[in-house]
């Protein structure tokens, strides 16, 4: 007998928690079986089901270029003939770094970490360290990977107030950390005066991708520039999905402020493991063993990653490939919401460039509180009729939808139709 998703689905329940290794994949939210996936190339996934499926998950963001992008591909091959891990250092580390320095003149110096997590976990210590100051600032639904400090009101995966989002979180460990409204500088100014003098950094997707995309109203973020600078506290621009995504030069390119520090991930990998934090010479000198800021990894520069990185930035430096990603994903965003008005169904689309939501909400959609207003049945109804109708969505309303350079017009239109089908009742 084949072996199907369903019953592979319920071998996995037996030996992985959920039968996964990342809640969402689980499809809680939506409910049904995750199907499991047999390859991907370009747009598409294919299940071993023998389903296709238009992915606007693209891996959580990474993989800008679609699936098995030939350049990144024969970037990979070269990079395995010749080992896959040293414990010393590789020219491809050394290109990878220039590559980002280059495109985010806020980044003088990067360290590569496994993951985002590392990144906003080391990020954070590397703030506490160079203020000499315990308090961290976030944002609630903005999520900053699972490190301790960060699990408070974390948005796509968890959510409260002042609470860790989970057991096993001390209170001590988030005693520190204040969660407040997106695009709200008031509770900013709120959460430093209560805190006088205690505050390390700021920090902040800037354009938010993890309660589903919520964009930074105007003078949000120039606001959080001058009062971090006032109160003599870092700002820190987590672009682990922004980065490269909604601009070459990310989220501080396009809407024109400078951080601090900036933590990177999904993209910089093309689909392999990677994070990275980088920012200031002054700041990051301070990291081992440039300076006493302790932090390692085993596998961190890893070369197989750091030419998969590499082959993907050199790919988007094509001429046009931003504007390419912005009008496909604006034709893709206007279909959705003209699909949605024929049948007087309320949504708010809220996009930055190749990455998008749909809420099933008459809008305006600016916060988590807003975005968590949604409609959760209309929502898990869309998502089974549109698999059904071979595009895959991300399983859960929280999470950003992408758009890749292998999403051509006609897999657009093909979105379109799909949804046309799907939200006709
Ligand atoms: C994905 C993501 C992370 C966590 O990255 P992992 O590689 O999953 O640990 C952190 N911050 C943001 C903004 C993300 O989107």
């Amino acid at each position: 007998m084949q072996t199907s998703s369903e019953t592979l689905f319920a071998r996995a329940q037996q030996l992985l928690p959920g039968g996964v290794n990342s809640p969402v994949r689980a499809f809680r939210a939506v409910g049904g079986t995750p199907f499991f996936v047999e390859r991907g190339e370009g747009p598409y996934l294919f299940d071993i089901d023998g389903r296709r499926y238009i992915d606007y998950v693209c891996a959580y963001g990474p993989l800008v270029l679609g699936h098995t992008p030939p350049s990144v591909a024969a970037a990979l091959q070269e990079a395995v003939a010749r080992g896959w891990s040293y414990g010393a250092p590789n020219p491809l580390e050394v290109e990878l770094a220039e590559l980002i320095t280059a495109a985010l003149p806020s980044v003088e110096q990067v360290r590569f970490v496994n993951s985002g997590t590392e990144a906003t976990m080391s990020a954070l210590r590397l703030a506490r360290a160079a203020t000499g100051r315990p308090g961290v600032i976030k944002f609630d639904g903005c999520y900053h990977g699972h490190a301790d400090a960060f699990l408070v009101s974390a948005g796509s995966g968890v959510a409260t107030l002042g609470l860790p989002d989970s057991p096993g979180v001390p209170a001590s460990a988030v005693q520190h950390t204040s969660s407040v409204p997106f695009n709200d500088l008031g509770a900013v100014e709120a959460a430093f005066a209560r805190a006088p003098g205690a505050i390390a950094a700021v920090i902040v997707e800037p354009a938010v991708g993890n309660a589903g995309v919520l964009l930074p109203e105007p003078g949000f973020l120039a606001g959080l520039r001058a009062v971090t600078r006032r109160e003599g506290a870092l700002l820190i621009f987590d672009e682990v999905m922004t980065g490269f995504r909604v601009a070459y030069g990310g989220a501080q390119a396009r809407y024109g402020v400078v951080p601090d520090l900036t933590c990177l991930g999904k993209i910089i990998g093309g689909g392999l493991p990677v994070g990275a934090y980088g920012g200031r010479s002054d700041l990051m000198q301070q990291i081992a063993p440039a300076g006493p800021v302790y932090q390692a990894g085993t596998l961190s520069g890893n070369p197989l990653a750091m030419a998969a990185g590499i082959a993907t930035l050199q790919a988007l430096q094509a001429p046009g490939t931003y504007a390419t990603l912005e009008q496909r994903s604006a034709t893709l965003a206007a279909g959705l919401a003209a699909a949605a008005q024929r049948y007087g169904i309320p949504a708010t689309i809220n996009r930055a460039g190749s990455m998008f939501s749909l809420f099933f909400h008459p809008g305006p959609v600016r916060t988590f509180a807003e975005a968590k207003a949604s409609d959760a049945d209309r929502f898990r109804h869309f998502h089974r009729r549109m698999l059904d109708h071979g595009v895959f969505l991300a399983p859960s309303a929280y999470e950003a939808a992408f758009l890749s350079l292998a999403h051509d017009d006609a897999v657009v239109a093909a979105t379109v139709q799909a949804a046309e089908a799907a939200l006709k009742a």
